[in-house]
Order: C-alpha cells, then sequence, then structure tokens
C-alpha cells in the first residue's frame, strides 16, 4: 500500500515511482502523461484544427492546380515516369473536386488512391513526396511490413494515421486531407498457395484492417502509435478525405501479366496484339487483375482504383537523374563544394561510368546516392583542410580509384 505521505499525481492518482516526472503544484501534483492527454485535449477543444470539421473544402483559400500544372512540377524533380505522373496528376485534380464537391450532390466521387508498381529505386516515394510537396499538405511514408492484424506482435494498421497525425503536428483537420504513401505493399500479399493452420496476421490479416482507413472510416488513432503507451487518449481521424498512395515493387508479376496477355490475345486480333507487346517492359500493362494473382485482395484492390506503373531505369535515365532535376545529386554535391569556394566539375566520362555502376548494383536511383558518396568521400574530408578555393576535377580515373578502393577496402574486411 502506498504511504501517507508518497506524492501522486493528482489527476491519475500514480505515484512518483510509476511516472517519469511529478510536476508538483501549490496544491496538487500533475504528471508528464496527464500533461501530454490534457495537451491533445486543449488542442481538440481549441485548435483551429477542429474548426473547419465537417465542412467543405474552401477553393479560395488553395490554389487549385490543373493536371498539367501539375505534371510541370513533377517534371522538376522527377525524371521520366510519363504515364505515372500524368495519372498521377490527373488523380490529384479530381482528388480536389472530389473536396469540393458540395455535400448535397447526388453524384458522389470516390477517392482517387492510387496503387504503384515498380522496381525498386524507380521513384514511387519521390514521385508521392513531390505531389504532398506542391499540395503542402501533411504527408507520412510507411512501411506495411511492419503491420499485422489487431491483437499480434507488431504495429495495429491505425498507427499509420499516428505517422501523419505527427507530420503535422497533431492538426486532426489538416491530416484529415494529408496524403500517405504505403510502402512495399506487395509484401502483404496473401499468402493462400501456402496454406497453413496459422492464421495469416501479416499478409490478409493486414489487407482486411486496411480496409475501413482506405474507403474512409472515422478511426481512433493513438497519437504516438504503436502499443508502447497504452494509457495514450485516441484521437479521433476522419480517413473520408485523405489520400493513400501505395507503392511496391511486385517482383515477378511481369509473368503474370505475360500469362494474362498471352490467354487474352488468343483468338481475334491475336497476332497483331503479340506483335505490339513491348515484352521487355511487360509492367505498362500492369491492371488490377495481375494485383489480385499477386495476392492482394479484391476488396483492398476495389479502394485503390487508380492502377499506375514506373518504369525500370534505363542508363540514359540515370544519367539525367545525376544532373537534371531540381535538386539533383551533382546540384548537391557543387552546392556543398561552393560553400568551401570550390568549384566541382564532373566530366561526362565520369558520370558515365557512375551510371554504369548503379546499373551493376541494380538499385535503380537509390544507388547513385551511395555511389556518389563513396566516390566524394575523400575529396569532401580532405579538402576543407587542404584547399579553400580553386576547382575539384572529378574524372573518370579519380571515380574508379575511389570506388575500386573502396571496394578493395570491403573485400579486405570480410
Ligand atoms: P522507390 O521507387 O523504391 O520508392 P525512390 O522514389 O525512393 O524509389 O527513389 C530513391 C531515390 O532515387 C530518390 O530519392 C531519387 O534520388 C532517385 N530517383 C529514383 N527514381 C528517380 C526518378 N525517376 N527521377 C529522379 N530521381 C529518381
Amino acid at each position: 500500500m502506498a504511504k501517507q505521505s508518497e506524492r501522486k499525481c493528482s489527476f491519475c492518482d500514480r505515484t512518483e515511482d510509476e511516472v517519469n516526472i511529478l510536476f508538483t503544484g501549490l496544491k496538487g501534483n500533475i504528471c508528464d502523461q496527464c500533461i501530454e492527454n490534457a495537451h491533445h485535449l486543449l488542442q481538440e477543444a481549441t485548435g483551429d484544427a477542429q474548426k473547419n470539421k465537417g465542412q467543405s473544402f474552401d477553393p479560395k483559400q488553395h490554389k487549385i492546380y490543373k493536371p498539367r500544372e501539375i505534371k510541370a512540377f513533377l517534371d522538376q524533380y522527377v525524371i521520366g515516369q510519363d504515364d505515372a505522373k500524368k495519372v498521377m496528376s490527373v488523380a490529384m485534380y479530381n482528388h480536389y473536386k472530389r473536396l469540393m464537391q458540395p455535400k448535397q450532390d447526388e453524384v458522389e466521387i470516390e477517392k482517387s488512391n492510387i496503387i504503384m508498381v515498380g522496381e525498386t529505386g524507380t521513384g514511387k516515394t519521390l514521385l508521392a513526396k513531390t505531389i504532398a510537396k506542391l499540395l503542402q499538405v501533411p504527408f507520412a511514408i510507411v512501411d506495411a511490413t511492419v503491420f499485422t492484424e489487431a491483437g499480434y506482435v507488431g504495429e495495429d494498421v491505425e498507427s499509420i494515421l499516428s505517422r501523419l497525425l505527427q507530420s503535422c503536428n497533431f492538426d486532426v483537420a489538416a491530416a484529415e486531407r494529408g496524403i500517405v504513401y504505403i510502402d512495399e505493399i506487395d509484401k502483404i500479399g496473401r499468402k493462400s498457395d501456402n496454406p497453413s493452420i496459422t492464421r495469416d496476421v501479416s499478409g490478409e490479416g493486414v489487407q482486411q484492417a486496411m480496409l475501413k482507413l482506405l474507403e474512409g472510416a472515422e478511426v481512433l488513432v493513438p497519437p504516438q502509435g504503436g502499443r508502447k503507451h497504452p494509457e495514450q487518449k485516441m484521437v479521433k481521424v476522419n480517413t473520408q478525405n485523405i489520400l493513400f498512395i501505395c507503392g511496391g515493387a511486385f517482383e515477378g508479376i511481369d509473368k503474370m501479366i505475360a500469362r494474362r496477355v498471352q490467354t487474352s490475345s488468343i483468338g481475334y486480333n491475336a497476332i497483331k496484339a503479340t506483335k505490339e507487346l513491348d515484352r521487355a517492359n511487360l509492367l505498362q500493362y500492369v491492371n488490377a487483375q495481375d494485383l489480385r494473382t499477386f495476392g492482394l485482395i479484391p476488396e483492398l484492390l476495389g479502394r485503390l482504383p487508380i492502377v499506375t506503373y514506373l518504369n525500370p531505369l534505363d542508363p540514359a535515365a540515370l544519367k539525367r537523374i545525376l544532373t537534371e532535376p531540381k535538386n539533383a545529386l551533382i546540384k548537391q554535391y557543387t552546392k556543398l563544394f561552393e560553400y568551401e569556394n570550390i568549384k566541382l566539375e564532373v566530366e561526362n566520362a565520369a558520370l558515365e561510368y557512375m551510371v554504369e555502376k548503379a546499373v551493376q548494383f541494380k538499385l535503380g536511383g537509390r544507388g547513385l546516392r551511395a555511389i556518389c558518396e563513396m566516390i566524394l568521400t575523400d575529396a569532401m574530408f580532405d579538402l576543407p583542410s587542404e584547399q579553400n578555393s580553386g576547382t575539384f576535377h572529378l574524372t573518370l580515373e579519380y571515380a574508379k580509384q575511389m570506388l575500386e578502393g573502396s571496394k578493395l577496402d570491403y573485400l579486405k574486411a570480410a
């Protein structure tokens, strides 16, 4: 039993030992957790957050970008991927129209949640991030693989919304118009080919749990996410206007697509259809049926009505990624060198060598960053102390020396 003199929180009655910090007032005490809960309550009660709740979107307060404008913005950051950009631009524009729709309209425009299929490092996350930047809405990236069906080890799907809330400082109304990018959606495919007596809690179970979020519902969200804070007060979030963009590599789906297009092209016009098929990039023909074969359940696919794809990046695209986008890697390094009053000049042959290595590593655009880092780390380490002006020429020989050197080091370490 607690001693009479033991200090306790006057709100939750927990003793000093049971809380992290106990603040003492003139006539009572309060613990850190109660302060946090009170803070959320206060935000809910007074914040601008709740002012607009339930009202339709006010176009006067937001610039509505036309699809062409959205695509032009994406072009500044993302190389290639024209089909995906077009599909996304239209989806975003329609999303705005949906937000502006009067509540009493008979024809209800459905949500344009999107699913993107494309190899790793081809720009799926970048596209979603760039869209969010343009629209200036809260944006969160989550990884589908960390979720499990409620009650099992792992995170509940509701914590997807915790991340969104955290990204906008718990402004519920802002979060309710945000964008969530769910990565690795392909990893929660149904594992039905592998019958098991245990439940498929990280596959189909998660897909089922996600349905409610995707279609639009009032969801109780643990603001701190996870299950580490069982005492936290849940925040109610309406997902009706939250846009969900899912992405995944769907490795092996090209074979499923090939099978489908082959069977559907038997018969009338078969020869013509097969001839025109671009076998090198079958992803462009992806549709919901293929995703279903892959293991996504039809109910989930029904709530992700827009399916688009990203092309694998060829050497020409990789080279453009290095130099063209607004925040291209080479531009970033040039800036870093500029701060040291050093001009960075990169030889074309060095650029081509980096691209060649990125193709070898099969990491798409993501590999380029690692390659640049390996090549330029020594220079960035030495130059600030050795030289305070001039030009640094990144030649093919230097790039080779650095990259091969780093690999040798790796081999030695192994
Ligand atoms: P994923 O398709 O796996 O989501 P990302 O969008 O995260 O790939 O890409 C990883 C990185 O590679 C990006 O941050 C960007 O630097 C670069 N990148 C990949 N694809 C492109 C692209 N199409 N245009 C510009 N940069 C790209």
